[in-house]
Formats: structure tokens, sequence, C-alpha cells
């Protein structure tokens, strides 16, 4: 089951919740296209929380646009917690363009953010099959 959020105030809410019992928001349905968008545009919102919410969600909706973001992300931003939670969404969209990410991010100038990479890349290359990525990038 996925979460949803309140697109205006980030309250969680029930899937089927047509008005946000904390902001009023009408939600009467969440069209998965425009929850997306949404989600994309939040990763530029001014409240460090809310990007970084933003990215967790992406990354459990297996957002395919928000891997192009997130390497924008990763190479302008040095925020580390709103990196990391880019870094862990980015892991979880199943793509190849992950791999490319999270190698873009082991030459990260922070240590932390280099560190985590290399971490969630061995994660992902021992628990499934990877030789296609390493054909890939020969
Ligand atoms: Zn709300």
């Amino acid at each position: 089951m996925l979460t949803f959020y309140c697109p205006n105030c980030w309250t969680e809410l029930q899937e089927n919740t047509r008005k946000c019992p904390h902001c009023g928001y009408e939600v009467d349905h969440f069209e998965s296209s425009s929850y997306e968008d949404k989600l994309l545009a939040a990763l530029n919102h001014p409240l460090p929380e809310r990007r970084i919410m933003a990215a967790q969600i992406l990354g459990n909706l297996g957002s395919q646009r928000a891997l192009k973001e997130f390497k924008n992300i990763i190479q302008a931003e040095t925020d580390y917690f709103f990196l990391r939670a880019v870094l862990i969404a980015s892991a979880k969209i199943s793509s190849p363009d992950r791999f490319q990410i999270l190698q873009l991010a082991t030459k990260h100038e922070s240590k932390l953010v280099r560190d985590l990479a290399v971490e969630l890349l061995n994660q992902l290359t021992s628990g499934q099959e990877h030789d296609q990525w390493d054909r890939h990038t020969g």
C-alpha cells in the first residue's frame, strides 16, 4: 500500500480521503500523474523536510521521472539529509539509471554522501542480478 499525503500541507491521508482533515484541501482524487507532478515540484520546495518527504515518496512510487531530477540534485545539492533521501529513493526505483546516479554520488564532495552511495550500490549489486549493468559500463 502506498502512503498518500495532502499536496497542500503534507498530512498523511487515507487513499480515499476527499478532503484533508488538517487543512481542508479538496483532495477529490489522487490522480497518479498529477500526484507525481506535485511531488516532482516539491523537490524544489523551500522547506528541506518537504523536499526530503517528496524524494522519499517518489522512491516508494518508483517514479522513473524522478531519477532525472535526482541526477541534477546530486550534482548541485550540498544538504546531506536531502541527498541521503534522494540516494535511498534512487536505489528503490527499478531502472538502470539508478546505478548511474549512485555512481555519480560516489564522486560527491561530501564523504558522507560518497560512503552512502557505495553502501547502496553494494546492497543493490549483492542482492540481485547485475550482469547487464557490468556489461553496460564496460
Ligand atoms: Zn492538507
